[in-house]
């Protein structure tokens, strides 16, 4: 199996600082051809953006996370427009709504948000959404700001099947990514919800170093010093896990994915 694209990881995560080069080069030998990286606050977008330099198989993505927005200065947006201008392959992301957030300021995290989508219209970029326990809040920006042209994608997926179904026969340009933990079999609200996803608007990720698939679909799960992390390559185990679920051919999948992602993703 080849041409695996790991469709949402933070590679820049302190955790990979001492071995980033092994893990990418673990990931490349398992299949893995390309990794898009998310970053999150403009406390990395540089790094972020500089990876394809050092590593030709990372996609770059650079946007403000809901879990950050307290923390950037005002000309915050300006940078971002103007980081992503001097890099025409980088997409946006990580951005969202997080209403697992207990201290949570909602109107700001809506503007930050809509302001971030409105970018990605405005440049032409698609979009990496972080939603958690947030789906009917999404629903209803959606719902007034639509998707941008470039596309969508939320990541590591935690809807229903429903949810789904409505959004999916919605927005033809909306895709629904899928990490490791929905190979666990106790989870079974999102084993459904991957079943409803159209076969042209499924994605796959390791959301690395987060996210850890089941013991049984991990190739790697420890840094250097025997700490719990999950790192790209492991989504060489979790795919045909993946195509389980599905009742499909690894390979078929393999495929369908690469071609999916293409459509989000600048892939060389
Ligand atoms: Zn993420």
């Amino acid at each position: 199996m080849d041409n695996i694209i790991d469709c949402h990881t933070h590679i820049q995560d302190g955790s990979f600082s001492p071995d980033r080069q092994a893990v990418i080069q673990r990931a490349l030998d398992a299949g893995i051809t390309h990794l898009v990286v998310n970053g999150t606050s403009p406390e990395d977008w540089d790094e972020v953006l500089d990876y394809p330099n050092q590593f030709p198989s990372v996609i770059p993505c650079i946007g403000l996370h809901p879990w950050f927005i307290n923390e950037v200065d005002d000309n915050w947006l300006d940078l971002l427009e103007q980081k992503l201008k001097l890099s025409s392959n980088a997409q946006i992301g990580e951005i969202g709504l997080d209403q697992y957030i207990e201290d949570r300021d909602e109107d700001t995290m809506e503007g930050v948000f809509r302001e971030q989508l409105n970018l990605a219209e405005k440049l032409g970029r698609s979009v990496s959404v972080h939603c958690l326990k947030a789906h009917g809040w999404l629903q209803s920006v959606l719902a007034d700001q639509g998707i941008p042209s470039a596309g969508m994608m939320l990541h590591g997926f935690s809807g229903s099947a429903e949810i789904v179904k409505q959004l999916s026969s919605k927005y033809d340009n909306l895709y629904f990514s899928f990490a490791g933990n929905v190979l666990d079999t106790s989870r079974k609200k999102s084993r459904e919800a991957i079943k409803a996803v159209p076969d042209d608007r499924l994605l796959i990720e390791t959301d690395a170093p987060y996210m850890m698939p089941p013991d049984e679909y991990i190739i790697e799960g420890e840094d250097p010093e025997g700490n719990t992390r999950n790192e790209p390559s492991n989504l060489a185990q979790i795919l045909p896990g993946i195509a389980d679920i599905l009742g499909i051919h690894q390979d078929d999948l393999a495929q369908q994915l690469y071609k999916n992602t293409k459509r989000l993703f600048p892939l060389k």
